[in-house]
């Protein structure tokens, strides 16, 4: 069996050591047009911020082409993939050192192309001073420009453009976040705790240019951002307006989504017979409204790769679909969460509500106890659990991650109200801070 991966990030990692662990004898040829392989790119903003131990970014990279190329596949790195034939097993291939080109066949092909940084139609983007987030060679760039760029001007304020704007301000920028939205990561939480994190971002004078659309950069050192409110004259430009899926090479080839994420089975197949996809480069399947979606994160680019090295010579393991959680620590403050915010959930057309508790996690008579900011969002005509948030200094991230299975399980507010969990002052007190959230949701039904 001869196997063509195109991409070697996450989903191209592990889609790799799978199938060669299922299939040792398998051909596995890999193209991948950067220099390197399994770069963490949430580690970016955590070196960006001094958190990264003994300032070494190389424990970013969990793999390496030597590793693959041990375990048995044919690493071809700087080699870009320019076309591929779906119906023939065809691919040219373009070597980036010598501009050589050629062609390839395969038995069985696996794209993790992965995603592309969305650049909106503003005017000025070409400016020199404008940088991006994605990947390694974009990490190297802004680890070596970033001492010398005092005012930094983040746009987008989505999960990657605020954990930057938390870096440059640990790091002694000056910065700017701007968005058009009212509030931050307001696709991810509410109002309610996002506002908690604005107050915190402008308590550390971290400058919050909410509501702004950017029309305009103008000038290149300093490069002033104009938007349709204001203007802020900065050294160093972000963009983090999100991604989208690089999947250029197999339009009218294969079914996609409207935005063009490549559409899978279960089991990671596409619309092609022996053609698999994995990673930000397809659809995921969102449980909490059972439909195909486009949600970027390595949490599912590695499941989804594993899943093709599993099912690549036949079915075998079904995909489980994602609930989407993820978490973020800013400052002091924890914030983790799963599932559809109300208002996703409302505009999706399901029905749903929510409750929100704010209480301690553990007994006032401790030394030290700290409040847990929550929110349920579930269907009142089911009772099933829709989504879920958590803030606070305590660490909650496994309690989003308790919510996540909750919603994969299909439970409902009077499972999670009643559910088995452990007490012990230590942590939490007699029902824990989630069972007293479930029973906040029942309340407010029985109302
Ligand atoms: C700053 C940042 C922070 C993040 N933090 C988190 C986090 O905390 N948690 C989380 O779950 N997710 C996080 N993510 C998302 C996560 O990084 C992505 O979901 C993940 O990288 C997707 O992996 P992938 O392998 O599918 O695609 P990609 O990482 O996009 O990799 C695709 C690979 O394919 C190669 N390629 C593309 N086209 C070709 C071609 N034609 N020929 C050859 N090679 C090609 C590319 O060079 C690339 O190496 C973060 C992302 C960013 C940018």
């Amino acid at each position: 069996m001869k196997v063509v991966v195109i991409g070697c990030t996450h989903a191209g990692t592990f889609a790799i050591k799978q199938i060669l662990t299922e299939h040792p004898d398998a051909e596995v040829t890999v193209y991948e047009r950067n220099d390197n392989v399994s770069f963490l790119s949430c580690g970016i903003a955590l070196y960006l911020g001094g958190q990264i131990k003994n300032d070494d970014p190389s424990g970013l990279f969990y793999s390496s082409p030597e590793e693959l190329a041990d375990l048995g596949a044919d690493v071809k790195m700087l080699h870009e993939v320019t076309s591929v034939d779906t119906k023939n097993k065809t691919l040219s291939v373009n070597k980036l050192e010598d501009n050589n080109s050629f062609t390839d066949t395969y038995d069985k092909l696996v794209i993790t192309t992965g995603s592309l940084p969305i650049v909106p139609p503003i005017k000025g983007m070409d400016n020199d001073n404008v940088y991006f987030c994605k990947n390694w060679n974009d990490a190297k760039t802004l680890f070596e420009i970033s001492p010398d760029k005092k005012r930094v001007a983040i746009i987008g304020a989505g999960y990657i453009g605020v954990e930057l704007a938390e870096a440059y301000q640990r790091n002694g920028h000056e910065v700017t976040l701007i968005d058009g939205s009212d509030h931050i990561m307001n696709k991810y939480y509410n109002g309610e705790f996002t506002e908690i994190i604005e107050q915190q971002f402008s308590d550390h004078n971290i400058n919050l240019g909410l509501g702004e659309q950017v029309n305009e950069l103008v000038g290149d050192a300093p490069i002033t951002v104009k938007t349709n409110k204001n203007s802020y004259e900065v050294d160093l430009v972000i963009l983090c307006v999100g991604f989208k899926p690089n999947t250029e090479l197999f339009k009218g080839q294969l079914d996609m989504m409207p935005n063009g994420a490549i559409i899978t089975d279960d089991y990671m197949q596409t619309s092609v017979p022996d053609v698999f996809g994995a990673g930000d480069s397809v659809a995921v399947h969102y449980n909490p409204t059972h439909s195909n979606n486009y949600i970027p994160l390595a949490t599912n680019a590695v499941r989804q790769g594993i899943l093709v090295g599993k099912n690549i010579s036949k079915p075998t393991v079904k995909y489980m679909g994602t609930q989407s959680s993820s978490g973020l620590k800013l400052f002091d403050l924890n914030l983790a969460g799963t599932g559809l915010t109300l208002d996703a959930a409302k505009a999706a057309g399901i029905s749903a509500k929510e409750v929100t508790l704010k209480d301690n996690y553990r007994p006032e008579f401790m030394k030290s106890t700290t409040p847990v900011l929550m929110s349920l969002v579930y269907n009142p005509d089911t009772r099933k659990i829709l989504g879920g948030s958590l803030l606070s200094e305590y660490d909650i991230s496994q309690s989003a991650n308790t919510l996540s299975v909750c919603i994969q399980n299909g439970n409902t507010i009077d499972d999670l109200a009643m559910v088995d969990m452990l007490f012990q002052p230590q942590f939490d007190r007699p029902f824990n801070y989630l069972n007293e959230l479930g029973q906040a949701a029942q309340a407010q039904e029985n109302n």
